[in-house]
């Protein structure tokens, strides 16, 4: 197949028949191989264009050993150094507000996004025009794979603001041309209103955050209202969060609404950030849409190419973005990978795991790895469970770390209850057991009513690390 331009334009209009499994069949089902070869032209083409228009760029790949402007081999991309937040962080305090990695002028920027700024200074995203275009024709096609049709309706229960998620998801909704219901979350009693109005015009499709879908769940029946008999949801799509991967939180939520989860989601900087994504037809886990977005996996020390079926952080570049290409950029992810068959015909290799481990996430315990997304899995597992947990570790001077996971239980097992101590003591016993078991740490239990918590409207926070390092 030969591409000659770049970046690519696509015709606004274009749709494919209802009946197709295929956005665009020829560049989703052809041979891992040819597909190579057209991901490495275009990542000639982006290298090429970000080192001729970034001043950031030119300086930041000033030693690498290879000529940017002349990509001709995957060895040669991969001599390009590894680009981090702390890198972009850097440049745009250095040259505000949107460093010199904007490669358009100024006045080409359509929209400013950001991230959240939870963990240092906040990083600016410009958008041009014509790459909106472009991320609304890739969410559209991913879109298309995970089973939404123009004749659906979906709302989007996340909060719009500078954060990325919600407006990516809209506009790829939008650009399929389903109706959409850009609900929003955060206001006070907003969660309340949106049962009523899911009950009231019935969307048939919701993106969000698998915690809010849970939350929202609680709530409907809180008010008497049952998301599986009542609502009309039958395709859930979520990013920020790993739980659409994590087996035991996709069953409850596929359960409670009798729904499909699909789990998708790189990262705001990447986006199109759809193009880690299930399909229609996954259990769990993504597919890596490697012509819209390039993802190697690498090791996290040597930072070479890992073998499929085993794990390594992914690293994205972009391969049509004009405002500001990420050029190997470093996730932090975790993940396993693999090239396997999948029942979309797709020849995409896939994440089976999704991204269930984030290296920031992940907690190092007595010299033992800990990821929250395992710990999860096993409590929702449990039918004791009462819906939130929270992860306390500490250090007391000069002694061993210690790992307490507080759980919400059910209210037959919860201690006060007639009988209840009988039953708490075993619930806390059967709790510790399994957690031990299956992260191999020593660890308390502590039992919390149902309810003790804060549900989050967003990104759940479970980890308190009081240590002092
Ligand atoms: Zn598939």
């Amino acid at each position: 197949m030969v591409q000659i331009h770049w970046p690519p334009t696509y015709d606004r209009s274009y749709v494919p028949e209802p009946g197709s499994e295929y956005w665009n069949s020829q560049a989703e089902t052809m041979a891992p191989a040819e597909r190579e070869a057209l991901i490495l032209g275009n990542l000639g083409h982006q290298v090429r264009y970000a080192y001729e228009n970034s001043a950031f760029y030119r300086e930041f790949w000033g030693d690498a050993g290879t000529d940017p402007s002349n990509i001709k081999s995957l060895d040669d991309f991969r001599q390009l150094p590894i680009l981090t937040k702390d890198h972009l962080r850097q440049e745009q305090e250095a040259h505000p507000p949107f460093g010199r990695y904007l490669c358009v002028p100024r006045e080409r920027v359509m929209r400013i996004h950001g991230t959240s700024g939870t963990t240092g200074n906040p990083t600016l995203f410009g958008i041009g025009e014509d790459d909106w275009d472009r991320i609304a024709e890739a969410h559209a096609r991913i879109l298309w794979s995970a089973g939404l049709r123009p004749d659906d309706m979906v709302i989007v229960t996340s909060v719009f603001s500078a954060y990325i998620g919600s407006w990516g998801a809209l506009l790829g909704a939008e650009r399929l041309g389903a109706m959409c219901f850009p609900f929003g979350a955060g206001a006070p009693e907003q969660t309340e209103r949106a049962v009523d109005w899911i009950g009231y015009v019935k969307p048939t499709a919701l993106y969000g955050t698998p915690s809010y879908a849970l939350y929202l769940a609680a709530t409907a029946r809180r008010m008497g209202i049952d998301p599986r008999k009542d609502f009309n949801i039958r395709l859930m799509f979520f990013s920020g969060e790993p739980g659409a991967s994590i087996p035991s939180t996709r069953k409850e939520i596929e359960e409670t609404f009798g729904c499909h989860v699909v789990d998708m989601g790189s990262m705001a900087e990447m986006t199109p950030w759809m193009t880690n994504s299930g399909c229609r037809h996954l259990k769990r886990g993504m597919h890596l849409w490697n012509d819209i977005v390039y993802a190697e996996m690498l090791d996290p020390d040597t930072k070479a190419p890992t073998p499929p079926g085993t794990e390594g952080v992914p690293v994205y570049t972009h391969l049509e973005r004009t405002s500001q290409p990420m050029i190997r950029y470093w996730s932090g992810d975790l993940a396993r990978w693999d090239i396997e068959p999948c029942a979309c015909g797709r020849t995409y290799p896939t994440l089976p795991d999704g991204l269930s481990g984030r290296v920031d996430d992940m907690i190092i315990v007595r010299g033992q790895s800990i990821f929250p997304s395992k710990i999860e899995d096993i409590l929702r597992s449990m039918p004791e469970f009462g819906g939130e947990f929270r992860l306390i570790v500490d250090r007391e001077q000069g002694r061993m770390d210690s790992l307490t996971v507080q759980v919400e239980v059910v209210s037959e097992v919860y201690p006060g209850k007639s009988n209840g101590s009988e039953d708490s003591t075993l619930a806390e016993r059967r709790f510790a057991d399994e957690l031990r078991r299956a992260i191999g740490v020593g660890l308390k239990v502590e039992l919390k009513p149902e309810g003790e918590f804060e549900r989050t409207q967003f990104k759940a926070r479970r980890i308190i690390d009081k240590r002092s390092y």
